[in-house]
């Protein structure tokens, strides 16, 4: 079961230095998600020949232009080549009307349903859930309201264990009890616990997602033991002064935070297009967390099976 990041696009702002605005897929199992959608992110999608008709939930963390020019386009286009399947946006409350807005007033009548869901700025909560995966928003702190996401693979059917019932002549009702978590009753008097018949599963895998942001401690608690963070890092620390006056992060702060929140390991991106080459942000943040690297575009960060 997959859990893949693949990084569309890692600059700030504007595009530069062959940098793109902001994107990224995540494939978790058999969903492929969108996060942030920045002018260009079409193209990026084709040139990395990912099959984006596969995308069924987009999240957007805020309306500043370099997160979100790029859904109209791509909305446009599933339109063309006739899409039929439902896309569901997760989105500060104001998208809704914008996209609706555009699709008017170009007479864009669209094959498919489109859904939007609201994100919330002032509380954390699960935007979307189902059999495999959960998403959480909480709130980040920006110049305008922004949310961070935390995607998390849910918790594993423990297996059942074929030592422990082997003898037990089980019915396939009561194996499925088992893998429910249930404990079972095999006749009047003999009775097991779950954990009597069943091992633990794997642990389950979480990535979290943080842009555009102040350096804020407050999500640590949110974020902790994450198995893959990416978080921005616009600016080196010797431009903190700046980084705090548009709301953004250093790489230092970047890598603090990843520290504090005991990550398995951090990626840095949102790159402001004052550094062509970013080595000095990624030397800065390993300086405090080793496990980082460079979000660098196409290239796919992969949270392997974890062990018991
Ligand atoms: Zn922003």
């Amino acid at each position: 079961m997959s859990f893949d990041v693949q990084i569309l696009g890692s600059n700030s702002a504007m595009a530069a230095h062959n940098r793109h605005p902001s994107s990224q897929c995540i494939f978790i199992h058999h969903h492929v998600f969108l996060v942030d959608c920045g002018e260009g992110t079409q193209f990026q999608l084709q040139k990395y020949k990912l099959k984006f008709f596969r995308i069924d939930n987009i999240f957007i963390s805020h309306l500043h232009g370099d997160h979100y020019f790029g859904l109209i386009g791509l909305l446009t286009t599933y339109q063309l080549l006739r899409r039929e399947t439902k896309i569901t946006i997760f989105g500060p409350p104001q998208l809704e009307s914008i996209i609706r807005l555009q699709l008017e007033v170009s007479d864009s009548k669209l094959t498919y349903p489109l859904e939007f869901v609201s994100t919330q700025t002032d509380e954390t909560s699960i935007i979307f859930e189902d059999d495999d995966v959960e998403v959480v928003s909480f709130p980040v702190k920006h110049r305008i309201p922004c949310t961070g996401f935390l995607f998390k693979e849910k918790v594993f059917p423990r297996k059942v264990n074929a030592d422990a019932v082997k003898d037990l002549k089980l019915s396939s009702e009561q194996y499925y009890a088992l893998r429910k978590g249930e404990d079972i009753r095999i006749s009047k008097d003999i009775y097991f616990s779950n954990q009597q018949l069943t091992l633990p599963n794997l642990p389950p895998r979480t990535y979290a997602y943080c842009t555009d942001t102040l350096f804020l401690p407050s999500i640590v608690p949110i974020i902790q033991y994450a198995d893959l963070l990416y978080h921005e890092s616009t600016f080196l620390n010797e431009s903190a002064a700046r980084a705090k006056e548009t709301f953004h992060s250093t790489a230092y702060q970047a890598a603090q935070i990843a520290k504090d929140a005991e990550v398995k390991h951090l990626i840095i991106g949102h790159f402001s297009s004052k550094y062509q080459d970013l080595s000095p942000l990624l030397r800065e943040a390993q300086d405090t967390f080793e496990d980082t690297s460079l979000a660098i575009e196409g290239m796919i960060y992969s949270i392997p099976k974890q062990k018991n």
